[in-house]
């Protein structure tokens, strides 16, 4: 099977994605031109995924597309943009049809899901690599940072952290699961929905917000790091999903939710005066987040239980460390 790039481009990318007025040239020329409201801030993100280091090899492509996606949406949510156009740097081994086919719908049903067009990319080949940049916008100065918390702030996450590590080691065969949970599981792993609705809302309530990809305990150690000061985690308060606690017990449950990745939710403060606006106006069970500690004057990031600091090391809590 030999398909040319142009024809390649032209079936699977020209219409992958909502079709919007403000993009006045989109796919075909050198490059785009893209129309941006009065009054708003450009917002970019940029992130790669690359075979057998973000996702397994022989991945579904149409999680891959999702995924490639997902994560810089997420990445716009956290600073309360709202996604407008993509651009795609493809790196192909081969021209495969099917492969092409499977990963533009995932792409591209995402992306219609968040009225994003695609505007651009490029296409080579050499090991397979899916690199997304995604554009929206904000409001001038409106903008959520991780550097805007203060000690005191509630620290919230939305989602329930842990479920696509789990899911992950399900993909790769390391964990095994009950039918519906493995099926849960997998899914958060592989169809991460980045929480676009939510990060705009939380332009009205939040101090500082920051995706959660590397591991709750370690991306809210950066939002307090930005904003000068520490995290303290309650460790029973650290939300987590039945299939997660079912499928690897409450403990390594709270564990994975703590230093697992791939979530893709949102964690983020609050001020002390704003929460009662927030839970009242964004009520946490229908819009999926839960309040897991505070901001606190002195640096680091705890876990308490039980007022005890628990002690974790990147890759998981540590059980044998002796307290110091
Ligand atoms: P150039 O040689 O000027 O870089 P290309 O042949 O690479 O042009 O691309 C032609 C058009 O197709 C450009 O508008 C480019 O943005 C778009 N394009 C190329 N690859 C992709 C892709 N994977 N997804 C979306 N648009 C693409
Ligand atoms: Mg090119």
């Amino acid at each position: 099977m030999s398909l040319s790039e142009f024809d390649l481009i032209d079936r699977y990318f020209r219409a992958c994605g909502a079709k919007r007025a403000d993009v006045r040239v989109g796919i075909g020329d050198d490059a785009a031109i893209l129309d941006c409201p009065a009054g708003m801030e450009l917002v970019a993100a940029v992130d790669s995924l690359v075979a057998g280091v973000h996702f397994p090899h022989g991945s579904a492509p149409a999680s891959i597309g999702h995924r490639a996606l997902a994560v810089n949406l997420s990445d716009l949510a956290a600073m309360g943009a709202r996604p407008a156009w993509a651009l795609l740097a493809l790196t192909l081994p081969q021209a495969d049809e099917s492969w092409l086919s499977e990963f533009a719908a995932g792409f591209a049903a995402l992306a219609r899901a968040h009225d994003l067009a695609l505007v651009g990319g490029d296409t080579t080949s050499g090991p397979l690599c899916v690199t997304v940049q995604v554009l929206g916008h904000v409001p001038r100065s409106a903008a959520l940072l991780r550097s805007g918390g203060r000690a005191g702030d509630a620290l919230f996450v939305s989602g329930t952290p842990g479920d696509a590590a789990a899911g992950l080691a399900i993909e790769q065969g390391r964990l095994a699961a009950a039918n519906d949970a493995a099926a849960y599981l997998r899914e958060r792993f592989l169809y991460p929905a980045p929480r676009v609705a939510l990060g705009e809302c939380l332009r009205r309530y939040a101090s500082a917000c920051i995706d959660v990809s590397d591991g709750l305990l370690g991306d809210a150690a950066k939002l307090g790091r930005a904003s000068g000061c520490g995290v303290e985690i309650t460790y029973g308060e650290v939300p987590v999903s039945q299939e997660l606690a079912r499928t690897v017990g409450e403990e390594r449950a709270r564990e994975l939710a703590l230093t697992g990745g791939d979530d893709y939710e949102l964690c983020f403060s609050v001020r002390p005066a704003q929460v009662a606006r927030l839970l009242a106006e964004l009520p946490p069970q229908r819009w999926g987040y839960a309040r897991i500690g505070s901001l606190r004057g002195a640096p680091g990031a705890d876990v308490l239980r039980d007022g005890a600091v628990m002690s974790f090391s990147h890759s998981g809590y540590d059980h044998f460390k002796t307290p110091t």
